[in-house]
This record gives structure tokens, C-alpha cells and sequence, in this order.
């Protein structure tokens, strides 16, 4: 049996290395790695957003380890949120004592007494119902505004499940100043020495790995029991087809799809992404991994810092950040040329203190059109017909894009070795 693995994302490449059948993974980009590349601009290194390795798996900690080897730092969460001025610690609910007085006791005096009653059937109802109306109106709702880019009442409840809720002992201790930590499974993560995060990727692929880079699908056909793909020019056959490159771009591939999946993709709503790279000539850079900025007049909701991650992305001397913007077309920002995009950028983040612009030596800027799945009120809906419609030719998604499903490359990682085996025993 010949599979062919349509997209060499981080998904894609793991699919091949778990598989034993004869596989080929064809890839649009120069360039394996889809999400998880890393880029490199006068001597500062920086990844497609924040990348951090983490995970509630064991088996896939396990895979990590032993693809980096040595290549491997053990690190410590030091994340923000940068609110009315001042620090405090990330999540926000765990750090109340670091607000302003006035907004400390809004937040827990909203927590404690809590009036939300009714249905929760959005993201802005579950805030006010799990957090109470100061941390949900400070901080939840309008964070999560700008990285959905959407109101929150338009979001579903479909990943609240991965948000840890505080013990109500925490929010209260740390209102009075008392040390707590939450989203405990993240407080460690690992990341690579050399390399940035792509270094995973190049660790995956080995000598039997068969890639073909430069290789856009642009058609996808039934032969006989077979598939034939195709980018225009070459064509290969297969016996399976694995499809781990967006969903928008796939649909288009295939031929007679019926209009009822069509308008189910088009109902999957993504957010593409700016990634800012900013370096600056001092060490000022180097003391958090994130800070999260939920103010709306800054253009970025999070920066990260890459030299936090690794020493090895930053020249001595100098520290860098990367803003993440998340865009949708006619929203002001998706139009802004790499240079404007910049200086806005640059101008926010000295205004609020993060950096000061005269120190700036390197920019950068990077283009994702597929960064974030929305979750929105239909969206269940729509994976379920899209899913089923794919299930029924025989063909398999797997990965962020491909299942539109919000998942890290932990869990890409899970699914990939998951459908490896399942694959594997079909002969
Ligand atoms: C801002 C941000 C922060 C993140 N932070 C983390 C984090 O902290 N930790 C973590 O583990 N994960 C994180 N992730 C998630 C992680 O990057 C993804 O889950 C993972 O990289 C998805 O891999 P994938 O292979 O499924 O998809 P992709 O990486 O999207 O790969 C799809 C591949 O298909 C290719 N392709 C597209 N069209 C075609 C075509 N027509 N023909 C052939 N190939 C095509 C693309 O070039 C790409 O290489 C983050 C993601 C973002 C955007």
C-alpha cells in the first residue's frame, strides 16, 4: 500500500515516521514545517508565535525527549499580562493581589459574589459565570476578543473545556497576595537548545523520510480504487491519502463536493496571523517568556521572548520579541503593509513600556493565513459535515487545519503516531 500524506506540516512528516507502509509526503512550501518553522534574520531566531513544548501525554513528553536529545531545555513559565500598567502573573485569576487596589477587589468581589444566572451558551457568558464581572470585563472577554477577532458572544463553548477553572481557594489567596500557580500542566515546558522550534521537525525526519517540497496540491482524484494528485504538472498515485493541509485549501482539490460540505468549510471560520519580529540592542528582552496585553489599543495581544526560550536565538548583547496580530481581511490591520504593521507595532509596545524604540536594530515579519480555528457558535456543526464527507471517500484528516481543530503540536504529534498505527494494520 502506497500513502500519500498531503502536507508536511509537523503532522504530515510525524505521520510518515510512525508509518511502515511506503509513504510520500508532498509539501507546498519550499520547506517542511508548516506552523512549526523557524526563521532566522541577522542573527535573531524566532518562530510563527510562541512555541512551546508541552504536554498532558507522557508518551508524547516521551517522543520529545528522545527526538531532541540533548537539544533540549527545560524551562519555566514567566508570563504576563500587562494590565493598567502593571504586571501580573499569568492567568491573570492567580495574581490578583498585583492589580491596582480598586481593580483587586472589583475582581474578587465579582468572583465571590457571583450573580451570573441563566444558560452559559457563549464564551462571554461562561466568563461572567466562571470568573464573575471584574475578571471577565478586565481581562478574559477583551483578551480574548483580540486573539478571536471576534466578540466573545459569537464564540462556543468548544475549548472552555481546556481552560483549568481556579480553586476558589487560589483566586482569594492570591487576592491577598499569597503566592499561587495556576495551569499547573504548563508551568514546566521544553524547548529546543538550537534551532527554535523547527528543530522537532528536522529531528522527525530521517533517512527513509520521502518528501517532495515545492509540491502545491492542486487536484485530487479518484482512479480505480486509487488517488491521483496533482499540482498542475506531476502527478502521483496512491492506494490511501492522508490530507494535513487546510481544509479550505483541500476542498478545493476535489471535484462534485456536494455544495452542503462546501458552505460547511466556508462556515469554518480561521484567523490568520502577523508574526513581528522585533530585536533590540540591550538585554532588556530576556526576564519573561510572554507578557499577554489584553488593552485593545495595542495592536498585539502577546509578545514572547524568544531569548527567554533560548540563548541561541539572540546575539549576546541584544534580546528580541515576537508580536502576534491576529487578522481577518477588512478589519484595518490585515491590510496594513509588513512596514506600517511594524512601526504600529514598535510604537504600541514603547507606549506601554515594553520596549523603547530608539533601541530597536532588526524587524522582521512573517504571513500565516491559517493560524487560529474559530471557535464559533456553528462550528461543531460544520467539522461534524466536513468530517463525515471526508470519512465517507476514505480519506483520512489529520492535523490542525486539516481536522480544523484547535490542537498544539503535542496533540498533532498524538494524532499523527494514532493514525500511523491504525494505517499500520491495514495491509
Ligand atoms: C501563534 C501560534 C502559537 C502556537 N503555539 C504553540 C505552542 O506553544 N505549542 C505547541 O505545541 N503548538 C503551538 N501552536 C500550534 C502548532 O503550531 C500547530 O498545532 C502545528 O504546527 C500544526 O501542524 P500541522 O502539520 O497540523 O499543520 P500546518 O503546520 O499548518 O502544516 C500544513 C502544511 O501543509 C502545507 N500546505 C498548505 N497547502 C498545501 C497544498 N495545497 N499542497 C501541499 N501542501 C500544502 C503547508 O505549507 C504546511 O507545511 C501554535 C500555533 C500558532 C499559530
Amino acid at each position: 500500500m502506497r500513502v500519500g500524506i498531503l502536507g508536511g506540516g509537523i503532522t504530515g512528516v510525524a505521520i510518515q515516521r510512525f508509518l511502515d507502509h511506503d509513504s510520500l509526503v508532498l509539501e507546498a512550501s519550499e520547506k517542511p514545517g508548516g506552523l512549526c518553522r523557524t526563521f532566522f534574520k541577522d542573527g535573531f531566531g524566532y518562530d510563527l508565535g510562541g512555541h512551546i513544548l508541552f504536554s498532558k501525554n507522557e508518551r508524547v513528553n516521551g517522543l520529545v525527549d528522545e527526538l531532541l536529545g540533548d537539544n533540549i531545555n527545560q524551562c519555566r513559565r514567566a508570563n504576563k499580562i500587562l494590565f493598567g500598567g502593571r504586571y501580573v502573573k499569568y492567568p491573570f485569576e492567580n495574581d490578583l493581589g498585583s492589580l491596582a487596589p480598586e481593580d483587586a477587589y472589583d475582581c474578587l468581589i465579582g468572583y465571590l459574589r457571583n450573580d451570573f444566572s441563566g444558560e452559559v451558551t457563549n464564551l462571554s457568558e461562561w466568563a461572567y459565570a466562571t470568573f464573575g464581572k471584574g475578571i471577565a470585563e478586565k481581562y478574559f472577554v477583551p483578551y480574548n476578543e483580540k486573539i478571536w477577532n471576534i466578540s466573545a458572544e459569537q464564540l462556543g463553548l468548544d475549548f472552555v473545556e481546556r481552560i483549568p477553572k481556579p480553586p476558589m481557594e487560589d483566586v482569594v489567596r492570591s487576592a491577598l497576595g499569597i503566592e499561587t500557580e495556576g495551569y499547573l500542566h504548563q508551568l514546566y515546558f521544553r524547548y529546543p537548545k538550537e534551532g527554535g522550534v523547527e528543530s522537532l521537525v528536522r529531528a522527525l525526519i530521517d533517512q527513509r523520510s520521502q518528501i517532495v517540497c515545492d509540491f502545491r496540491v492542486l487536484s485530487v482524484k479518484r482512479v480505480g480504487k486509487g488517488w491521483e494528485v496533482s499540482n498542475g504538472d506531476d502527478v502521483h498515485r496512491f492506494d490511501r491519502l492522508v490530507v494535513s493541509f487546510p481544509i479550505h485549501e483541500a476542498i478545493r482539490c476535489f471535484a462534485d463536493v456536494p455544495e452542503e460540505v462546501r458552505q460547511a468549510v466556508d462556515g469554518l471560520r480561521y484567523n490568520s496571523m502577523r508574526v513581528v519580529l522585533v530585536g533590540v540592542g540591550t538585554e532588556s528582552l530576556l526576564d519573561k517568556s510572554a507578557v499577554y496585553i489584553p488593552d485593545p489599543s495595542v495592536v498585539t495581544h502577546r509578545v514572547c521572548f524568544m531569548g527567554y526560550f533560548s540563548d541561541r536565538l539572540v546575539r549576546p548583547g541584544t534580546s528580541s520579541l515576537i508580536a502576534e496580530v491576529t487578522t481577518n481581511p477588512g478589519d484595518g490591520v490585515h491590510e496594513l503593509n509588513d512596514e506600517d504593521l511594524t512601526a504600529r507595532v514598535v510604537a504600541d509596545l514603547d507606549r506601554v513600556g515594553i520596549l523603547e524604540a530608539g533601541d530597536v536594530i532588526v524587524t522582521d515579519v512573517q504571513r500565516l493565513t491559517y493560524a487560529y480555528p474559530v471557535y464559533t457558535l456553528s462550528y461543531r456543526k460544520n467539522q461534524a459535515t466536513v468530517h463525515r464527507y471526508f470519512a465517507d471517500q476514505g480519506i483520512e484528516l489529520c492535523g490542525r487545519f486539516a481536522e480544523f481543530d484547535y490542537i498544539n503540536s503535542d496533540e498533532c504529534l498524538n494524532r499523527a503516531m494514532a493514525l500511523a498505527e491504525r494505517l499500520n494494520a491495514v495491509n
